[in-house]
């Protein structure tokens, strides 16, 4: 049986990753040091070490005792806010981390590295949308710097260590599970006020645009990643801004909750949307998930956990 070695599988995304392997037959072995993932998100049949990406030592005993085929890396500082309060905390993580993974990925002979990259915060702002794999990757953040640069030192293993990689640079990833304590993950944050009564805040006057995407489709592509190589956006193509999304959740859920709009927040791109269609091409992955019928599982899942 092939093994994967997920890093983040305690997470939101990581999660539902070690799930669809499990459920295709892998062998799952996730490495979290349980920062913003939780250990109720982990799902049986996994094997579990508890452990942070920046201990070069604490991963070699997992990669030496594992010997893993195949390393998806989805630990990260994921706060793009964070990375620009504290740029060097969010370096270390997300590019001093991914470097010890990839040393360890080389040593220990893994077949292909799968990385969550971004195409939300890769591109900066974008004058032609939806944003193409070609298109210059100019980052307005530290958290987009620290992807580009990883995606930078995928290109440098590859070619120069022979590690074979695949980078998904992911629009706006939403669904059951999606913390919603964090900054980002709007669709989580809304939900989980509505549930509770609370107002939805918008930041700005929510014309401000994104592309969303349903965690099964990302959790499918993570298996459909498993047999090309390269750089690949996943989206939906579409552009939706938060009065949009407001829309859909007072749809879906039937009520009318109260919207309050606050200040701005500095250093957020204004509209992004992600052209897929080199992962239809190569990885024959087109998103299966409307944003009604996403946000209506999201909404039933959170309804249930009463998150
Ligand atoms: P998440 O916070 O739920 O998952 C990240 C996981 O990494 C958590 O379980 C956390 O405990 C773990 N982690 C953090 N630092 C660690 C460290 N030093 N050592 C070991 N584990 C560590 O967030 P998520 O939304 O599931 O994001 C997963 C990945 O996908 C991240 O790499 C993120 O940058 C990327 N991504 C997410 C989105 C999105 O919309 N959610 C979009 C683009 C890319």
């Amino acid at each position: 049986m092939a093994k994967v070695l997920i890093s983040g599988g305690a997470g939101f995304i990581g999660s539902h990753i070690a799930e669809a392997y499990l459920a295709s037959g892998f062998d799952v072995v996730v490495v979290d040091n349980l920062s913003t993932g939780k250990r109720e998100n982990l799902p049986r049949g996994v094997t579990f070490y508890e452990g942070d990406i920046t201990s070069l030592s604490d991963m070699e005993e997992i990669f030496f005792r594992e010997k893993p085929d195949y390393v998806n890396h989805h630990a990260a500082q994921i706060n793009l806010r964070r990375s620009t309060e504290e740029p060097l905390f969010d370096a270390r993580v997300n590019i001093l981390g991914s470097i010890s993974l990839l040393e360890l990925s080389v040593k220990y002979r893994v077949k292909k590295f799968i990385f969550a990259s971004t195409g939300g915060a890769i591109y900066g702002e974008v004058k032609t949308l939806p944003a193409r794999e070609d298109m210059p990757a100019l980052p307005l953040s530290p958290y987009g710097v620290a992807k580009r640069s990883v995606e930078l030192y995928l290109n440098y293993y590859h070619k120069v260590q022979g590690l074979d990689f695949v980078a998904l640079r992911y629009g706006n990833v939403y669904g059951p599970r999606q913390d919603p304590r964090g900054e980002a993950g709007v669709v989580a944050i809304f939900i989980s006020r509505i549930i509770k009564g609370e107002p939805c805040i918008i930041f700005g006057d929510g014309r401000k645009t994104r592309d969303y995407v349903y965690i099964e489709d990302i959790a499918r592509a993570n298996l459909l990643a498993l047999s090309a190589s390269g750089i690949y956006n996943l989206g939906t193509g579409k552009e939706t801004s938060v009065l949009d999304l407001v829309e859909v959740l007072k749809k879906v859920s039937g009520e009318d909750f109260p919207v309050v709009f606050g200040e701005e927040r500095k250093g957020e791109i204004d509209r992004i949307a992600l052209s897929s269609e080199k992962a239809r091409e190569a990885l024959g992955w087109t998103p299966s998930f409307s944003l009604e019928e996403g946000i209506g599982h999201t909404w039933e899942w959170f309804k249930e956990a009463k998150q």
